[in-house]
């Protein structure tokens, strides 16, 4: 109940500032939520901190169902996937995100996890047992309400020689998860169908058939229906507008 009391406060607290006419851009309507992008103040985060922020991966194991060379390429293809995360989350937000060499032991509750570090690692179906499914645990800063870090377990199944994912859409999926992470939630809305639910994979999209990389269960650039392979490998693991504007704005929300 207390989140939702502090969330409420700070809306009010927008909204006086939009009554004065001295409000930023974003304020124009809710600070939380936009067509295409939406906060996870359900985890209590409302912003992101300007402090840098750093990715540890988890040594994987034979826990995780695969092969010690299977698990080798896995680690290396996650790592490569994450740098190009954090890349462009500290272009997007001016934040600093690296990804650290070092291992990290599993977090497993944001009590105990470590200030402003997101741990990843490789686990067999971590979303109650759901085939094909990753999970990102994100934490919040108690005081200010800024991402804390947290932690991302990603389905092992991918590097799985028979189930394996095309590479744009493992991509995609590590974005989403690292967007998870620091407090994107997803932006499903009731789509074309109109049956008031909003629906897997019903979220906003373009003429070029871009969804938000954040849409539920997963999106990106030419994944919405009937969009183009080229343009979905083109574009493979890319925050679309719609999510940029959603971290602009978490960014923007720790000063607001
Ligand atoms: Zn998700």
């Amino acid at each position: 109940m207390k989140k939702i009391g502090r969330t409420l406060g700070v809306v009010a607290a927008a909204a006086s500032l939009a009554a004065l006419g001295s409000a930023p851009a974003h304020a124009a309507g809710d600070v939380y939520q936009g067509t295409g992008w939406r906060i996870s103040t359900h985890h209590g985060i409302q912003s992101l901190s300007p402090d840098p922020y750093v990715i540890r991966l988890v040594k994987p194991t034979a826990d995780d169902k695969l092969t010690p060379a299977q698990n080798k390429a896995a680690e290396a293809q996650l790592r490569t996937l994450l740098k190009k995360s954090a890349a462009q989350l500290t272009s997007i937000t001016g934040t600093k995100f690296t990804v650290s060499d070092a291992y990290h032991s599993p977090e497993t509750a944001c009590s105990s996890a470590e200030r402003h570090v997101i741990v990843v690692g490789l686990r067999y179906r971590p979303f109650d047992g759901k085939p094909g499914m990753s999970r990102a645990w994100p934490c919040s800063a108690s005081g200010n309400r800024s991402a804390w870090g947290g932690w991302i377990w990603m389905d092992s199944e991918y590097w799985m020689p028979d189930r394996k994912l095309e590479p744009w859409i493992l991509a995609n999926a590590v974005t989403h998860e690292v967007g998870h992470s620091i407090g994107l939630n997803h932006p499903n809305v009731d789509g074309p169908d109109a049956d008031k639910t909003a629906d897997p994979y019903e979220c906003v999209t373009n003429s070029s058939k871009d969804t938000p990389v954040m849409c539920s269960p997963n999106g990106g650039y030419g994944r919405g229906k009937g969009g183009s392979v080229t343009r979905a490998k083109q574009h493979g693991g890319q925050y679309t507008p719609w999510d940029i504007e959603g971290l602009k704005a978490l960014k923007a929300n720790f000063t607001r």
